[in-house]
């Protein structure tokens, strides 16, 4: 079974025989939430031997590939119940049962999924009376809170790096972790001589310590650490035309702070990233309402936009199937048959350390790391079926535990890109492990409340 895209060329490489030497263009990488989509790999007998355009971090993850997935079925990690290897029938008997049995499960992950998949874990939240939560919660919530309350200012990366002649990253080491960001999208000078009349956006970091971004930028800002708040506050009163009485503000003098404002309003198209820098701390959210804020302030004088940088390949296409099918993002429940939306009530980490839900559904572990302790200890205490690919080690031992193909290596399917862009991604390697979609679609039809 095989869906998405494939090219002819890619298909007769397939058909010559896994010796061939195969050679796939504008491949997407899921490795960060950039999802660069024009990488090349030659893969030799099933193993990817070389890429191109990839970033260090992507290109030392593709070669080993191999190493972060479970190969086959044959493998002795493919299915384990209890920790100890099972056939894929036991488990899903087994599976079968725990949903049957179940009152109040939770749905869990979704980042390493693909649009189906995603969508199939809402059915099973919905179809079994549960809540469904991706490891969005774990860091964007503050964002999420503030976009409902205060509105943003969005646009594609591709307007951003055809327009911005301003750039700022505020809160955010995207060298570090975003590595092709700024070449692609921020530092590339694609348009702009036309549209600006410069050939690279003017790049301003703000942040609270001297990243390596902050290295190549034309201007940094140092701020105290917890200030965001009050610098933004101050930069939006600058905007407004408020004189600032203090000599600084968050370790900011007044005149920095007078030049930035007159940077960001000078310029004809200012695009902002935040990253986790800004939405650390119980009033968070407060402080993304400011940079949104901000950008209204801005757009009396000209067009600024506002973006988060998003960690997972795809946890901003979980946001997107969450929010087709229930409403809401993330954090919904849907125990009484409707989707009810409350982050701090229904976020995964919540309803594990208030022991409210008796089985967990993982599609995906990537947002295990970001648990508390007692929302794990919870997990080692109630049965959970984990569907993963990366050989990351689980803090508890599942229930039963299944290794399934990853989208856009072993299999086809659609990840969102930070800006909310669909992007195809395509399979490299063979495999016949099932994918979540499978494993999903097998509990779904064979399961029945009681
Ligand atoms: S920047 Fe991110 S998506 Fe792009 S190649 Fe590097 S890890 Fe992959």
């Amino acid at each position: 079974m095989r869906s998405g895209i494939e090219d002819s060329n890619v298909l007769q490489a397939r058909q010559d025989g896994m010796n061939s030497q195969q050679v796939f263009t504008d491949v997407a990488c899921t490795l960060c939430g950039c999802v660069c989509d024009d990488l090349t790999l030659t893969v030799v007998n099933n193993r990817i031997e070389s890429t191109k355009h990839a970033c260090e971090k992507a290109a030392s993850w593709f070669q080993n590939v191999e190493t972060i997935v479970d190969r086959d079925r044959q493998s002795k990690d493919f299915c384990k119940v209890r920790g100890e290897t099972s056939s894929l029938e036991n488990a899903l008997e087994l599976g079968r049962t725990l949903l049957s049995e179940t009152h109040h499960p939770l749905v869990y992950g979704l980042s390493s999924s693909s649009t189906k998949g995603q969508g199939l874990a809402v059915k099973l939240a919905d179809q079994f009376g549960g809540v469904v939560d991706s490891s969005a919660s774990a860091g964007h919530t503050p964002s999420v809170v503030a976009f409902q309350r205060v509105g943003e200012s969005t646009s594609s990366l591709g307007e951003v790096k055809s327009r911005a002649d301003v750039v700022v990253y505020w809160g955010s080491n995207p060298v570090e972790s975003h590595p092709r960001h700024l070449e692609r999208y921020t530092r590339c000078g694609t348009d702009a001589a036309s549209r600006t009349g410069v050939s690279k956006s003017f790049l301003i970091v703000v942040d609270v310590v001297e990243t390596e971004t902050a290295r190549q930028a034309d201007l940094f800002v140092k701020i105290e650490p917890g200030s965001d708040f009050e610098v933004l506050w101050a930069l939006r009163g600058l905007i407004q035309g408020i004189e600032l009485q203090e000599e600084s503000c968050g370790g900011v003098s007044r005149d920095e702070l007078v030049a930035l404002a007159e940077k960001m309003t000078s310029c004809k198209y200012g695009a902002l990233f935040f990253g986790m820098g800004l939405t650390q701390g119980p009033l968070s959210h407060l402080n993304v309402e400011a940079v949104l804020q901000l950008a209204t302030d801005l757009h009396r004088h000209t067009r600024w936009v506002v973006r988060r940088m998003r960690r997972f390949g795809d946890v901003a296409g979980a946001d997107n199937v969450l929010s087709w099918q229930t409403g809401y993002p993330f954090g919904v429940s849907l125990s009484r048959g409707f989707p009810r939306y409350q982050p701090g009530e229904f976020s995964a980490q919540h309803v594990l350390e208030n022991r409210e839900v008796d089985l967990c559904v993982m599609v995906g572990a990537e947002g295990v790391q970001y648990l508390s302790q007692e929302a794990v200890d919870s997990l080692s205490e109630i049965p959970t079926i984990v569907l993963k690919h990366q050989q990351t080690e689980l803090p508890f031992t599942p229930t039963i535990e299944i290794a399934v193909q990853m989208y856009g290596v072993q299999s086809a399917g659609t990840a969102y890109r930070m800006d909310d862009t669909p992007i195809p991604l395509r399979s490299i390697l063979q495999s016949d492990l099932p994918t979540d979609v499978e494993i999903l679609d097998e509990l779904l039809a064979s399961s029945t409340r009681e």
